[in-house]
């Protein structure tokens, strides 16, 4: 590594580190296929790795520059945000009490729903945007984790981290953060107070809809930690060496993509908040926004590309707007360079908590006024 220690993020993600190549010079690592590496004649590893499951050299630099922009101890890729997180989930033991936010991601929701509760796992669901409640319904002694996310899919509803930090703490819980909206270009998680933070890497962090990843950072390296990489090489949710190189690649533009993101959302956000056909823009960015004032705390340089609308006139009206429109694609995901838009109850099926009239706007890189115009004829 070749960058001076006290460079700004973008810099260190620009040169991701300042890695050069010692076998070539080159600025770009190469990708490390191998599954095993060789032993000398007296036994010992040549290079200290064993075996891929556990690690591979392709890690290295992605946890590295991950670690630095988060301010972390240490971080692990995952093979996807989900196995990110459940390596949480699952670093706990049975009958510890957890508590989740009542806006989560759907196929997290699903997951601790449908199996970590049959593994024991109590999980107990509050409004983390109110800390009050959450500091009545933490255990102290038994909760043992406080999971949130912020801002939260697909409500962008904002989530205090300082103030659940310390609620947490105050109980002898640890603090995980699902950051994967804010990014490390808005928020660094650990520097409030968290003790984990998570990310989709899929989404902001790689940014080309060309990855599934995901990735955990520890504020400390200590036991829950060990038993959270102990999941990632025992029961093997790794992440592929390619995969991982694609990552690395894609966070060295991490910095300008997410503040173009943001700063269009922040336009859309302003511009639909006031057409006669929406009901309400969910925007941290906004000032009428309930979480604006939360998050213009913790977040710096922006709000973040995603944003919801919810359309007058329920679900009809918002599936016929997305059925309109012809440079907004109709996918699921984010944090792309192309604009995704998903009506998201559709997504979640009849269990689902998310309004029906709620679209879920991925901002891309495409020209803002090209995005405005596209919503504006297809709001008709
Ligand atoms: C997509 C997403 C996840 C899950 O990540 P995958 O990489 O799809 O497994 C978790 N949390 C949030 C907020 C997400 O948007």
């Amino acid at each position: 590594m070749s960058l001076p220690d006290r460079v700004k993020p973008s810099t260190a993600a620009a040169q991701a580190l300042g890695f050069l190549d010692p076998a070539t010079g080159a600025f770009v690592p190469p990708i490390q296929p191998a599954t095993t590496y060789e032993r000398g004649a007296d036994n010992r590893l040549l290079s200290g790795r064993l075996y891929s499951r556990a690690d591979n050299p392709n890690y290295d630099q992605v946890e590295a520059l991950l670690t630095r922009l988060e301010g972390g101890a240490a971080t692990a890729v995952f093979s996807s945000g989900m196995s990110a997180a459940t390596a949480v989930f699952l670093s706990l033991r049975p009958g510890d009490h957890v508590l989740v936010p009542d806006v989560i991601y759907w196929a997290l929701r699903s997951w601790l729903v449908g199996w970590a509760t049959d593994w024991g796992l109590r999980i107990e669901s509050v409004d983390a945007t109110r800390p009050a409640l959450a500091g009545a319904a933490v255990r102290p002694g038994e909760t043992r984790l406080v999971w949130i996310e912020t801002p939260a899919n697909p409500t962008l509803a904002v989530t205090d981290i300082a103030a659940l930090a310390e609620i947490a703490h105050r109980a002898g819980a640890r603090l995980a953060v699902d950051s994967t909206f804010a990014t490390p270009v808005h928020t660094q998680p650990i520097a409030l107070g968290a003790d984990l933070v998570m990310h989709s890497a899929t989404k902001y962090l790689n940014g080309h809809s060309d990855v599934v990843a995901g990735s955990v950072t520890t504020a400390a390296v200590d036991d829950s930690w060990q038993r959270i990489k102990a999941i990632r090489s025992q029961a093997g949710s790794v992440l592929g060496p390619f995969e991982a190189w694609l990552l690395l690649r894609g966070m060295r533009t991490l910095f300008v993509r997410v503040a173009a993101q943001s700063h269009a959302a922040q336009a859309i956000a302003e511009r639909f908040s006031v057409h006669p056909r929406v009901e309400a823009v969910l925007y941290p960015g906004l000032a009428a926004f309930p979480g604006h004032e939360v998050a213009a705390r913790q977040m710096s340089g922006g709000f973040g590309g995603v944003l919801s609308i919810r359309v007058k006139g329920g679900a009809p009206a918002a599936l016929k707007l997305i059925g309109r429109l012809r440079i907004w694609k109709r996918a699921t995901s984010l944090g792309g360079v192309e604009s995704l838009v998903e009506h998201r109850a559709s997504v979640e099926g009849p269990q689902s908590a998310t309004p029906a009239d709620l679209l879920r706007l991925s901002v891309g890189l495409e020209d803002a006024d090209d995005l405005i115009g596209d919503l504006d004829q297809a709001l008709g």
